[in-house]
């Protein structure tokens, strides 16, 4: 066993400095990995260790071409983030999205590494990308890039290697197309155990039941958790959403379905209002249909500020990150936020919603119901089983309590906040486990 290399406390610029790394305080990737080592040096993490996890393990990039229903050709940029596998095979979404940058896949690729960690999965931390607006193309061109992208990662991805999973723009279908294409190159000895290459597939080809509505539901089970401990009843809860899709539109039922309340959302059509609540299945059907929250015709249309300062109990961002900053955190009127999309807070907003008395649920431990229902749909992969959505539940609610147990135990501990307490309770785990592996050669 390597002697532990503790080291005074240390900044993300001196760490930087140290890896001759470009910083930008406005830049994500640094602000998250800023917060990451404010929690390590609250448990003295050896130096080592932070180097190590202040940059992925290996960036990904491809290009390739794809063509278009209309036969032209276009060139496509693909990411697949490694951040680290300490703990078990890489994990983590694939994004597709218009506007995608790789700092922005760095950074979720290291949140995965922290979740993974925290709930306690076999796996390490991973996230990948495609840089389209998914909404503009045809089913056909879809399933074309999603083929020609999964070719291109080739042997950088595989089911003991590193396992994608839905996120923001793909979903069951996509991962369908993932499995089918990698299959198709796998020997045939390896064809069955091939399809735990992805997870969030459709229910019929290797999925898991409660896949879907995992994240959300782990969200739920989370919120139960934490919430009677600040005197605060679900079953009686306002809450508003930004972000409709998966996440929003399951949080949404699930919660009403436990007597809480939507009063408002936003999405990227427009937000809406209203003062006698807002059906949710009702909402999802008309976003089914609509492609968007706006034209609901059972609730008013609002402005983005009045959305944002909209009185709330639960305010509960769902969709992309940095969508709560300095100006919007102003404006909230909420007891809680509840980060159920993935790094939706900026420092600056943080920092006023905790000055503000505003309870920060973090990310990692708000969101990480998807990626452990992806880790019971590999685990039924690799038994050849199939679980009933009910114990599905049931197991996901044990991780999840105890996860949220977990935060709370270290944040009296430490005396911190609720996500410095996540973080420093994932790296305390990266950190036993480095200092028992060590580090080779
Ligand atoms: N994309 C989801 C997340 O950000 C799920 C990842 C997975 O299931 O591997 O947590």
């Amino acid at each position: 066993m390597n002697p532990p290399q503790t080291t005074p406390r240390q900044s993300a610029r001196e760490i930087f400095d140290e890896l001759e790394e470009y910083y930008d305080e406005d830049n994500l990737y640094y602000q998250t990995i800023s917060s990451v080592l404010e929690a390590a040096d609250l448990i003295d993490l050896p130096h080592n260790v932070k180097l190590m996890l202040s940059q992925p393990k290996n960036e990904i990039m491809v290009h390739f071409p794809a063509q278009m229903d209309d036969g032209s050709w276009q060139l496509f940029k693909g990411y697949r983030v490694q951040h680290n596998n300490l703990l078990g095979p890489y994990k983590g979404g694939m994004r597709y999205h218009h506007t995608i940058k790789l700092d922005e896949v760095k950074t979720l690729a290291l949140l995965m590494t922290m979740k993974c960690a925290l709930v306690r999965l076999p796996y390490g931390g991973a996230k990948g990308a495609l840089k389209i607006d998914p909404r503009a193309m045809s089913p056909r061109e879809l399933e074309r890039v999603t083929r020609r992208l999964t070719a291109a990662l080739g042997n950088n991805i595989g089911p003991d290697y590193d396992i994608p999973a839905p996120d923001v723009g793909t979903n069951a279908q996509t991962m369908a197309w993932m499995a089918d294409t990698y299959i198709n190159f796998a020997e045939s000895s390896r064809k069955v155990t091939a399809r735990g290459i992805v997870t969030g597939k459709p229910l019929e080809f290797g999925g898991s039941a409660g896949r879907e509505k995992a994240t959300a539901q782990g969200v739920v089970f989370v919120l139960e958790t934490m919430l009677p401990g600040i005197g605060i009843d679900l079953s009686t809860q306002d809450f508003s959403l930004i972000g409709y899709g998966n996440v929003g539109s399951w949080a949404a039922r699930l919660l009403q379905a436990k007597g809480a309340r939507l009063r408002a959302v936003l999405d990227h059509t427009g937000a809406i209002f209203s003062k006698n609540g807002i059906d949710a299945e009702q909402l999802a059907t008309h976003v089914r249909e609509t492609g968007g929250v706006a034209g609901y015709s059972e609730a008013q249309a609002i402005t983005e500020s009045d959305f944002y300062s909209t009185p709330v109990d639960l305010f509960i961002p769902a969709a992309l990150e940095q969508m709560v900053d300095l100006e919007h955190a102003k404006k909230m009127q909420c007891k809680v936020l509840v980060e159920a999309a993935n790094a939706p807070t900026t420092p600056n907003a943080e920092k006023h919603l905790l000055n503000k008395g505003v309870e920060v649920l973090p990310a990692i431990l708000c969101n990480s119901g998807g990626v452990t229902v992806s880790y019971f749909e590999w685990k039924q992969n690799r038994l050849s089983e199939t679980w009933d959505e009910s114990v599905v539940d049931e197991r996901l609610k044990t991780v999840m309590c105890r996860a949220a147990e977990c935060v709370l135990e270290t944040a009296a501990r430490l005396d911190c906040n609720l996500r410095q307490a996540s973080y420093a309770t994932a790296l305390e785990r990266i950190a036993k486990v480095y200092s028992m592996r060590g580090v080779f050669p």
